[in-house]
């Protein structure tokens, strides 16, 4: 069975009726990056960053994050690599961030809500990233978005970062994209507002569930609560489409719920461009989104959702 999916390698990613699907890989470190190009991602849809942060001491420094920025960029040749600034908090914590101690750590102080109340913290992390898109074709994108005035944040401080950056003469790509992941429900009911402001979309499903469902994703009691599967989620993801392409910008999905050869259809069904994976599933999604005709299987798959 490898041996057939390997035959893919270099083929499109693309339907029996012409739909193109992006077949990306998620990655947590440069190490991973082999994997990537050895079943032929398209990209990587997910850089994970906080690796960078973990198990160390001390923060890394602006040049010591851009050094491995530039690699996984360079090595990835032109393919496009969207990095997520950091997402520490509830499950990840790190000594030297000197996190308070909390009740709720899914619902408290982590990822997005750290770097707006750290500035300085953000900033190095933003210089490191437009630095290093000067080497290759870095995207960068921006977990757990619950509204408006977070994004506008966002876009600020990095308008800030490129102004230095020309002011300093440093090189960056003048066209690097800003996005951000879906993975709360209040993300997903504004995201016709939030396609306004933004470049792309990657609905992060792991947490999207947790946050829809109210089920703890680390609390293995509840397992058969946390369904991916259930219709508030598929119908979020339908609605996030939606609001992404009426907006003229692309969406991705880059929680395992996108691995799921199940609903590689109803992806499809949907209209997402992108799935980004764990390196090991890129050419089996390939091979199922190069069997399936989405005219022949759209209707009835919408109307099952209710969408
Ligand atoms: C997600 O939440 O679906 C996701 C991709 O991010 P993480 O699993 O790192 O929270
Ligand atoms: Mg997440």
């Amino acid at each position: 069975k490898k041996e057939l999916l390997k035959q893919l390698k270099g083929k499109p990613s693309e339907t029996l009726d012409g739909r193109r699907m992006d077949i990306f890989a998620n990655i947590g470190s440069f190490a991973d990056v082999g994997a990537v190009l050895e079943n032929d991602a398209g990209g990587i849809g997910l850089f994970r960053s906080e690796f960078i942060y973990l198990e160390r001491e001390d923060y890394p420094t602006e040049e010591e994050q851009f050094k491995v920025y530039r690699q996984v960029a360079q090595t990835m040749a032109g393919r496009k690599v969207v990095i997520r600034t950091l997402d520490i908090g509830a499950d990840k914590r790190i000594g030297y961030f000197d996190l308070p101690k909390e009740e709720n750590p899914a619902l408290g102080y982590r990822a997005v809500r750290i770097c707006l109340d750290r500035p300085e913290v953000f900033k190095t992390q933003l210089r490191a990233l437009y630095r290093a898109s000067a080497f290759g074709n870095i995207a960068v994108m921006v977990p757990m978005i619950t509204s408006l005035a977070e994004v506008r944040e966002v876009k600020a401080m990095a308008g800030t970062v490129r102004e230095e950056l020309d002011r300093e003469g440093a090189a960056y790509d003048k066209a690097v994209e800003l996005g951000i992941m879906v993975e709360t429900p209040a993300a997903v009911w504004i995201s016709d507002e939030l396609a306004k402001e933004v470049d792309f979309f990657s609905i992060g499903t792991n947490d999207l569930t947790q946050y829809t469902l109210a089920v703890d994703r680390q609390n293995p009691k509840l397992d058969r609560f946390y369904d991916p599967h259930h219709k508030a989620i598929l119908r979020s993801i339908k609605h996030v489409v939606d609001s992404a392409h009426k907006n003229g910008i692309w969406v991705g999905i880059c929680g395992e719920l996108g691995a799921d050869p199940a609903l590689t259809e109803t992806f499809l069904a949907m209209g997402v461009d992108e799935l980004s994976v764990s390196p090991a599933y890129v050419l089996g999604l390939r091979k199922k989104v190069r069997e399936t005709r989405v005219q022949d299987v759209k209707e009835a798959i919408l109307t099952d959702l209710g969408c």
